[in-house]
């Protein structure tokens, strides 16, 4: 499958301004020090113009990923140590009751409040970050372009952290979440405490939900007492099973779109593969289409309801 033009915007860690389909950027070409916003990105077209480098033509994601040499490059320089310590400054910085971090903060709150996500606070399941906080120079963009809100990624064979994924709480954000420029995501996933402990070896008798998405992951881990394994995104969700549904009984709760419904199929059957005793899927009701479109159908109480049956299998 080749890539569209928000996974080559993701891979490459590029801040998009304005809003509507055709979105400016600093140009990533390779000898373009752009440091007007020269670059172009049609978001309905999937294509990428830079003025400078592409005068009278454009490039589609793939020959974007090609020109900018990404498929080549190793890696971008953020490590998994730069991830382990960057996590830690963001999840203290959760527990800063000074007023400066309070108000800077206030936008990162109030969208989780209007996600019903608020409780996710208690769980220390979410960091945020903050321009002040001298970030790597990969991720260092982030604050500023609204990705405020981070959560760890651990690989899904060792259970270690590894990397993280950003999230913005602004309006119509595209894309919705990054990576660190240049870092893998295959095969990481997000997991709530008993998830982690699951990953690192733990054996345990209850069911295990997979989801996908970082907000999804959030609303699950709030409201349900099970290990959660959060793929960061639907294209990826089947690199998130591993050795660790040997022998367990496994939700499947991922999105009811076609995508969702592809990656559904495919993490059952790898699942049976990897020797998981029972594999069951998950229902939203209604046109919901994910856990958070279904917490906001059914509220906090209607959808705990549906992770109680899941607690029962
Ligand atoms: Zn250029």
């Amino acid at each position: 499958m080749s890539p569209s033009i928000l996974d080559a915007v993701q891979a490459l860690g590029l801040h998009l301004r304005g809003s509507g389909t055709k979105r400016t950027l600093a140009c990533p070409l390779p000898g373009h020090d752009d440091t007007r916003a020269s670059a172009v990105i049609f978001l309905e077209q999937g294509r990428f113009h830079c003025s400078v480098c592409t005068p009278g033509r454009s490039l589609s994601a793939a020959e974007l990923l090609g020109a900018t040499g990404f498929t080549a490059r190793a890696a971008s320089g953020f490590t998994s140590s730069d991830a382990r310590s960057t996590w830690a400054l963001a999840q203290a910085r959760t527990r800063d009751e000074s007023t400066s971090a309070r108000a800077e903060d206030e936008e990162v709150y109030g969208y989780l409040a209007s996600r019903g996500l608020g409780a996710a606070w208690e769980e220390r399941a979410y960091g945020i970050v903050a321009r002040s906080m001298g970030l790597p120079r990969a991720i260092v963009h982030w604050p500023a372009g609204g990705y405020r809100i981070v959560l760890p990624l651990y690989d899904v064979t060792t259970g270690e952290l590894v990397n993280l994924q950003a999230r913005s709480v602004r309006q119509g954000a595209q894309p919705k979440t990054l990576f660190p420029r240049g870092t893998r995501a295959r095969g990481l996933v997000f997991a709530n405490s008993s998830g982690l402990r699951m990953l690192s070896g733990e054996r345990a008798e209850s069911a295990v939900v997979l989801a996908e998405g970082l907000t999804d992951h959030l609303a699950l881990s709030i409201h349900t007492a099970l290990p959660v394994i959060s793929a960061p995104g639907t294209t990826m969700a089947a690199t998130a099973i591993s050795s660790w549904v040997r022998d367990r009984k496994l939700i499947v709760a991922l999105d009811g779109d076609r995508a969702g419904e592809l990656a559904a199929g495919e993490a059952v059957r790898l699942a049976h593969l990897a020797g998981a005793r029972s594999v069951a899927r998950a229902r939203w009701p209604g046109k919901a289409k994910d856990a958070c479109e279904a917490l906001e159908a059914l509220g906090a109480r209607g959808f705990r309801a549906i992770a109680e049956t899941w607690e029962k299998l």
